[in-house]
């Protein structure tokens, strides 16, 4: 019998805590564990790799294959000699050859398409041995196959996925997320509130969130606004970063547990203070925020509801999945302060992680916290539950080192779009097997996500902001002037054509449904008229765009235009005017 821990990557191996710490020179580092096929389907074949880059010294890599992780399974040794499915010897890539069916066969209804698939382990020449649960995914029929819209050469998007092609960062060579950020800005608006990034090759580290602005008072976070270093123009409040790729699902309490720390735990307060950046083991601690104890970096999930009765505190198991508590909601905005409840924080946490939670009326210590507690100390939460925002908007960007699949990007839309789900869903996470209750429904219909990627997207030169952008007569390239004598128009101004994705008008809509505008460089705005939109023939992906310059606009030597439909706003693009 193993010892598990639930809902971790990976086990934990006494003294490898710290990642820094664990991977000292001499102890070799885990840059990422990966099938290819990313996502396997269900009918393949064909047999799969196993791959996993491991740099430094190690006397041996290995899976040890079982799909029960309660019983020992088949040691496979992976390699780096060219041998056995290993592409190219001694570049530290270890590759396992399996058979398909060894992942497909036996795929249960309640692994929701992500399977348990063994250890994954790593047997250094000095040091401890690293090891870490392995998942493979899986579709099917039962997950729709969608269009797919191609943007750039390194980039594409479904409907709740936008993949990015950044071989650096998913490899580990360089893992900047700003490059990624700033390269999802470059074709899409800045209408998101948070983004997700999801590594396609994965690493073997937990789930975290952080945030880029912080314009709320009253829940203990500093003010402060570094969306912009993000590439987003101001909108981006955080980022939730999913180093694995099979723990992410949008339906999940762990994504949006990620989500619930734009806003909590920042009460640096006692009793609260011992639990940051969660709760302590309390009446906080049973819902999706769960609890810290000193030494444990990860939110665990404390199963146990918390009610007051004369003479006690009655302890009773909680059914079903966590959602968010009252107070949880007060920090988030969605709840008035006179509807949080007082909460109860065990004095003795020591005692509290042992204690069972079979009903029993619970007499020792405890310490009460009211919310005007929380009010006295760190002032009134502003805006308030009736002024915040409610409604977010996430993107999910999945970096990869190459374009993915029809297969994996519809896997991928598959788990984003969950954050949307409005009804109680099966997950399988980690080790975990449950159902969630999303965002919807842990927030009590007070809040919700769109996980929808809807930008339109100006198409621009290659990894520049410059449009592709061509004179509606002459067909010549930028710089442009305002004004042509070569011009079939009576007004004689220039038409200039852009060229855009995700742009899909319904039947009955005319170009009037897209507005364009043009900023100049102190951010002055000036509308553009768009007088066509239609499909290129042969490219039903491409749309262009016809635009008529203004007088605004005439004496400057360039501008930056984006287009707006239905109240979504594409990128940026630039045009030099002449
Ligand atoms: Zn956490």
């Amino acid at each position: 019998m193993r010892k598990l821990i639930l809902c971790l990557a990976f086990l934990i191996i006494p003294g490898l805590r710290d990642p820094s710490a664990a991977f000292a020179q001499t102890q070799p580092q885990v840059l990422y564990g990966q099938f290819d096929p990313i996502v396997i389907r269900s009918d393949r074949t064909q047999p799969v790799l196993f791959e996993a880059k491991v740099i430094g010294s190690v006397s041996r890599v290995a899976l040890e294959y079982t799909t029960d992780p309660q019983h020992a399974g088949v040691d496979l040794q992976m390699r780096d000699d060219g041998t056995g499915g290993d592409r190219v010897a001694g570049d530290s890539v270890y590759t396992v050859t399996l058979q398909a069916s060894m992942i497909t066969q036996g795929l249960q209804v309640n692994d929701v398409f992500r399977r348990f698939v063994g250890f994954f382990r790593v047997v250094p020449v000095f040091g401890n041995v690293f090891e870490g649960n392995v998942f493979a995914e899986v579709i099917t029929d039962q997950i729709p196959r969608l269009a797919i819209t191609s943007l750039a050469a390194d980039a594409q998007r479904t409907t709740h996925v936008m993949n990015l092609v950044d071989s650096d960062y998913a490899t580990g060579v360089n893992p900047d997320v700003t490059r990624i950020t700033k390269r999802f800005y470059q074709l899409a608006g800045d209408d998101y509130d948070f983004l997700n990034i999801v590594n396609g090759l994965s690493r073997f580290q937990n789930r975290f969130h952080f945030a880029t602005k912080n314009q709320v008072l009253g829940i203990g976070q500093n003010v402060f606004h570094s969306a912009v270093e993000y590439g987003s123009a101001g909108n981006l409040s955080g980022i939730n970063m999913f180093p694995i790729s099979s723990f992410f699902d949008g339906a999940d309490s762990g994504y949006q547990h990620e989500l619930g720390h734009q806003w909590i735990n920042y009460l640096n307060m006692q009793p609260l203070a011992f639990g940051l950046p969660h709760w302590p083991i309390s009446s906080m601690a049973s819902g999706i925020m769960g609890f810290t104890f000193p030494g444990v970096g990860e939110g665990l999930d404390y199963p146990c509801l918390l009610t007051p009765e004369p003479g006690g505190i009655r302890l009773t198991p909680r059914n079903g999945p966590p959602v968010f508590t009252d107070l949880d909601l007060y920090l988030m905005g969605m709840l008035p302060a006179s509807q949080v409840a007082e909460q109860i924080v065990f004095t003795e946490q020591n005692k509290a992680l042992v204690l069972p939670c079979n009903n029993q009326l619970f007499t020792g210590f405890v310490t009460r916290i009211s919310i005007n507690d929380i009010l006295n100390k760190f002032g009134p939460r502003v805006p308030d539950s009736i002024n915040a925002q409610k409604n977010f908007k996430v993107g999910t960007i999945l970096v990869s080192n190459r374009l993915l699949s029809e297969d994996e990007m519809a896997f991928y839309n598959f788990f984003a779009r969950r954050a949307e789900e409005t009804k109680e869903v099966a997950i399988h996470i980690g080790l975990l097997k449950a159902t969630a209750k999303p965002f919807v429904l842990s927030t009590r219909g007070l809040g919700a996500l769109n996980a929808e990627i809807n930008s339109p997207t100006l198409l621009t030169e290659e990894g520049t902001p410059r449009a592709l952008a061509l004179d509606s007569v002459t067909w010549t390239r930028d710089p442009f002037s305002i004004s042509s004598s070569r011009n079939f128009s009576a007004d004689g101004r220039t038409r200039i054509m852009l060229f855009a994705a995700g742009v899909e008008l319904q039947p009955g809509e005319t170009a009037a449904i897209v507005t364009a505008q043009a900023e100049d460089w102190q951010q002055r705005t000036f509308p553009l008229s768009v007088e066509y939109v239609g499909k290129l023939p042969g490219a039903n992906w491409l749309t262009q765009l016809n635009l008529r310059m203004s007088d605004e606009v005439s004496n400057l030597d360039s501008i930056m235009v984006n287009i707006r439909l239905r109240g979504v706003t594409s990128n940026k693009v630039l045009i030099n005017l002449k």
